[in-house]
């Protein structure tokens, strides 16, 4: 497989672009080798721009569970496109997409959209501060909720549990309210809201964690975190941005039985358009602007384009529940075969599914929270990605990501990853 077009595409993107990327993990910095460059998508496949065609277990990271170019949500994209791009007025699709929602998701009754998981995030931790008039909120090690100052924190010095800034240029003013626990490990939270002392507005958990790899939250864990939340008048925000739509049509809400109060969307919700979306009780929404006084906004915000994508996609997972069934066998299948793989070579490999998700780690151990999830082999994960891609199959460029099965990843493309996995693991351990 040659690679020389997206080689010369990175240089020229490296010269204009930081990184040569618009988003850090494209940059295959954690694997080693090039990012190649995308032509087109074709319903499971990639197609670079040398020409070489990849199996897409990455789907845009997440937001593809219809494949590209499925014909239902293309031909509503082009009909929206043809009545104008955007208006800054309301449209008749935002109340159709928002109804979707609402008689969707138990847990909301209204919602508002926005362009972004991010900014979906950061404005349910806005409304929740605003709601309960407290400053504090609690986040989980390992769980991504996007790249708003408040939510870039890593664990402070020594055994403090207020978070101090991961990047440069969040001031650590604005990460002081930030209080950070240990997924699955209720002794750690129940820390946080004894240090706090103004009080913890939020707790904010992908009850589904994506972006430490697939590791999901014990039930018994999100019970004790309900109950936490209860005692001490907080509000619980699931983040459903990547499991929403994606671990059931539900997301975590459609498995499991906790119920949280603020609820986060994104990715599938836009079928590939930005699109994020927040949502709650009438109560809560009603002290968003202009309602209430919390303010909230944005120019592009439901932009019948993106609403029209989401709309589509929307109404055909819902109208075809029998697919999640399907996703769910093929992934567990896809882990099944790279498992075998592992164990025919001798290499420890752990494996979980929550639907169209999966992940695997090369680990011996069960990964229960971030700390498990950094003692994976991820420099053999670095090489097995480069042989994967050689045998056109493309996974996320990271062992810390969660990989995904569309509608159209057929039971052949699965038998066809397995069968690169046995390979590549066997070229790398011979
Ligand atoms: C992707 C993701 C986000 C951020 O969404 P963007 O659209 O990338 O801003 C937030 N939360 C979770 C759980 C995600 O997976």
């Amino acid at each position: 497989m040659s690679y020389n077009k997206s080689e010369v595409a990175f240089k020229e993107a490296y010269e204009v672009i930081p990184g040569g990327v618009d988003s850090p993990v494209r940059a295959f910095s954690s694997v080693g080798g090039t990012p190649v460059f995308i032509e087109r998508g074709e319903g499971g496949y990639l197609v670079d721009i040398d020409g070489n065609k990849y199996i897409d277990f990455v789907q845009s990271w997440g937001p593809l569970i219809l494949g590209h170019c499925d014909a239902d949500v293309e031909s509503a994209v082009i009909e929206a496109v043809k009545k104008g791009l955007s208006f800054g007025a309301p449209t008749l699709t935002e109340t159709d997409l928002a109804t979707e929602i609402v008689d969707m998701f138990d847990s909301i009754e209204k919602v508002r959209f926005v362009s972004s998981g991010t900014e979906a995030v950061m404005s349910a931790i806005r409304l929740a501060r605003g709601y309960t008039k407290r400053d504090d909120f609690i986040k989980f090690t390992g769980c991504y909720h996007g790249h708003a100052d408040s939510l870039l924190v890593q664990a402070g010095s020594g055994m403090a549990t207020f978070g101090s800034p991961s990047s440069p240029g969040v001031p650590a003013d604005l990460t002081k309210h930030t209080l950070l626990a240990t997924y699955n490990d209720i002794e750690s939270v129940k820390k946080c809201f004894e240090q706090s002392e103004g009080g913890i507005s939020s707790v904010i958990i992908e009850p589904i964690a994506g972006n430490m790899g697939l590791v999901p939250a014990d039930e018994e864990f999100l019970e004790e975190l309900r109950a936490l939340c209860d005692e001490h008048g907080a509000l619980l925000i699931f983040d459903e941005v990547m499991s929403g739509f994606r671990a059931s049509l539900k997301g975590y809400q459609g498995v499991g039985s906790v119920k949280p109060d603020i609820v986060t969307l994104g990715k599938v919700i836009g079928a590939g358009m930005p699109v994020g979306a927040f949502g709650t009780r009438k109560e809560i929404m009603a002290e968003l602007s202009p309602e209430g006084p919390i303010y909230q906004a944005g120019t592009l915000s439901g932009n019948p384009v993106a609403m029209a994508a989401g709309l589509a996609s929307l109404k055909k997972l819902k109208s075809n529940p029998e697919i999640y069934a399907t996703l769910e066998r093929r992934a567990k299948r896809l882990m099944e075969g790279f498992k075998e793989a592992a164990d025919a070579v001798g290499v420890p490999m752990v494996t979980d599914v929550r639907g169209s998700m999966f992940g695997f780690f090369f680990s011996d151990k069960p990964v229960k929270n971030f700390d498990d999830a950094l003692e994976n082999d991820s420099e053999l994960f670095g090489k097995f990605h480069g042989k994967m891609l050689e045998k056109g199959v493309y996974l996320a460029c990271s062992s810390y990501e969660t990989g995904f099965i569309s509608t159209v990843t057929t039971d052949e493309m699965i038998e066809e990853a397995i069968l690169a996995a046995k390979t590549s693991l066997q070229e790398l351990t011979a």
